[in-house]
């Protein structure tokens, strides 16, 4: 039996990163993970491998459609493989995964591979190759999430998938229907509609990624159907029924009426459910709540104290860097420090082209709550360095409060934003005023730009290049 200051169950950003920062702290730290490489969903099954496959999707596009108008000639039909895109693919998430290995040893954190499970709330057994025992003063749960479905449908992973399968097809589907227009169906039908695939996206909402700004879910709808993406927005799926070769999603539209959309494949993205199974809950006497969410309080403890909880498998926003957050906070308030995460400062981006991105208050939800605010919005089309680019789309929008001007939400869709919103995080942070961000240099020509531009379109309403 081995003891430890701590144990960390679960390997994804949230787990990985929190056993980094204890052992940073002095603490005998120990991490397991039931599967044979670290990094959890983010770096095997999502973040990573998604925009590997974003990335060689659009530089397929780009060569196919944009070089021409660059003066770039190319001599032929451009053509892909997809059995080699999907091959780097997996080189990028084994290097990066490797990476995690590497940062473990660096850190003399033990590693242990197999299914934690507790025993008693200071005992957890680890099943992998072979049983071990270990006990620990603090535990801390990072087992994340696995994708969510509906009642109704039977994911076969054949012909009905889920994002893990979409993200290792051996063909492109001839007709992709993609259950749910957030983050996962977005990014992933502008992966196959680029490499040729006809892709129809049923929504349940009256928008795209309903909980982003109302302008961005617009602009996002308008650019990925100039791009060939098909919205069926206020549907209703009923039924999905899959046979060997093609699957047919029924849904009712908003007057009611039955639809049917026909496929070869169908992906359901309908969001993800924390993921807890096998882990002994029970018998360590951790409550989850009636979304199957392990409970904690502000300290992310649950309610057997010295047992923590963070990331995909507790409230708040399933992102990778949210969880690493909450990683960091905990291993420092088991050092007796006094961490905070500002949850409201969290930003949220979609990979697609235009990327969108966004932090602080929606516009819907400043309406909402009655904030009284201005807003200021600048268009991309509008600087030298998107004209320079190609990339036109988008624009950064600046919503701050009416009386003191102090930012509340930063909204953008463009070229570069997930990069972008940065400044508009550090800003907030610092509760600088949208004056702030309008008198600060901003680098000519950047992307960047727009951001100082919808600063001053929301401060005095004066933009300079409009
Ligand atoms: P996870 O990463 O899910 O890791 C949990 C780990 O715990 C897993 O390795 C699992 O095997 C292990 N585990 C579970 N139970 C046990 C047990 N009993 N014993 C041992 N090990 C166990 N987020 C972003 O911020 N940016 C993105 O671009 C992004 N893209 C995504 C794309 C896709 C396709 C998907 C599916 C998700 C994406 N996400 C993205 C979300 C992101 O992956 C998650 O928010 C993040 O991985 C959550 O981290 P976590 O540490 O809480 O859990
Ligand atoms: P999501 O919550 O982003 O989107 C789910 C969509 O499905 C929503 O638009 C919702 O209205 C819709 N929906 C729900 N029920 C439906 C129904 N019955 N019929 C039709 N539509 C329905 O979830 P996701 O796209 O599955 O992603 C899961 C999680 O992974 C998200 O929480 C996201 O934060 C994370 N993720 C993040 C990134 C990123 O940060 N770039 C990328 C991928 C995934």
């Amino acid at each position: 039996m081995s003891n430890y200051d701590v144990v960390v169950i679960g390997s994804g950003p949230g787990g990985y990163v929190s056993a980094i920062r204890c052992a940073q702290l002095g603490m005998k730290t120990a991490l397991v993970e039931k599967y044979d490489t670290l990094g959890g969903t983010c770096l095997n099954v999502g973040c990573i491998p998604s925009k590997a496959l974003l990335d060689s999707s659009h530089h397929f596009e780009d060569t196919q459609k944009h070089l021409e108008e660059h003066g770039i000639e190319v001599q032929g039909p451009v053509t892909f493989n997809l059995a080699k895109m999907m091959e780097r693919k997996s080189g990028v998430v084994s290097q990066t995964t490797k990476g995690i290995d590497f940062l473990m040893d660096k850190n003399k954190i033990d590693v242990l591979h197999g299914v934690g499970a507790f025993e008693d709330q200071n005992t957890l057994t680890v099943n992998g190759k072979e049983k071990q025992t270990l006990t620990a003063k603090h535990f801390i749960i990072a087992t994340g999430s696995k994708p969510a479905s509906l009642p109704f449908i039977n994911i076969d992973k054949k012909r009905v998938i889920t994002s893990t399968e979409a993200l290792s097809m051996t063909e492109v589907p001839k007709h992709l229907v993609i259950i749910g227009g957030g983050v996962i169906g977005l990014e992933l039908g502008q992966v196959y509609r680029r490499l040729g695939a006809e892709v129809s996206v049923v929504e349940y909402m009256d928008r795209i990624i309903p909980t982003m700004d109302g302008a961005q879910s617009k602009e996002l709808t308008k650019v990925l159907k100039k791009q060939g993406v098909k919205f069926f927005l206020s549907h209703q799926v009923q039924g999905v029924a899959a046979d060997r070769d093609q699957v047919t999603v029924t849904a009712l539209d908003k007057k009611g009426q039955e639809v049917q959309f026909t496929g070869d494949y169908c992906l359901v993205s309908v969001g993800r459910k924390p993921y807890t199974e096998g882990l002994g809950l029970d018998k360590a006497g951790v409550a989850v709540n009636e979304r199957g969410q392990v409970q904690v309080n502000d300290h992310l403890q649950t309610n057997i104290p010295h047992i923590y909880a963070i990331g995909d498998v507790v409230r708040g926003a399933m992102l990778a860097h949210k969880a690493e957050e909450e990683g960091v906070m905990v291993a420092e308030l088991i050092a007796g420090q006094k961490p905070h995460i500002n949850y409201n400062l969290i930003p949220g981006v979609v990979y697609t082209w235009p990327e969108v991105a966004s932090v602080g208050q929606t516009e819907e939800q400043l309406i909402a709550s009655g904030v009284a605010y201005k807003s200021g919005q600048f268009p991309m089309r509008a600087l030298g360095r998107s004209r320079a680019s190609g990339d036109l789309d988008g624009f950064v929008k600046i919503l701050s409060d009416a009386q003191t001007d102090e930012l509340l939400g930063v909204h953008m869709v463009g070229a570069r934003v997930a990069d972008l919103i940065a400044e508009a995080v550090t800003a907030m942070e610092f509760r600088a005023s949208a004056e702030d961000l309008a008198r600060m240099s901003h680098a000519h020509p950047t992307y960047a730009e727009a951001v100082k531009e919808a600063a001053l379109a929301a401060t005095e309403n004066r933009p300079l290049h409009i």
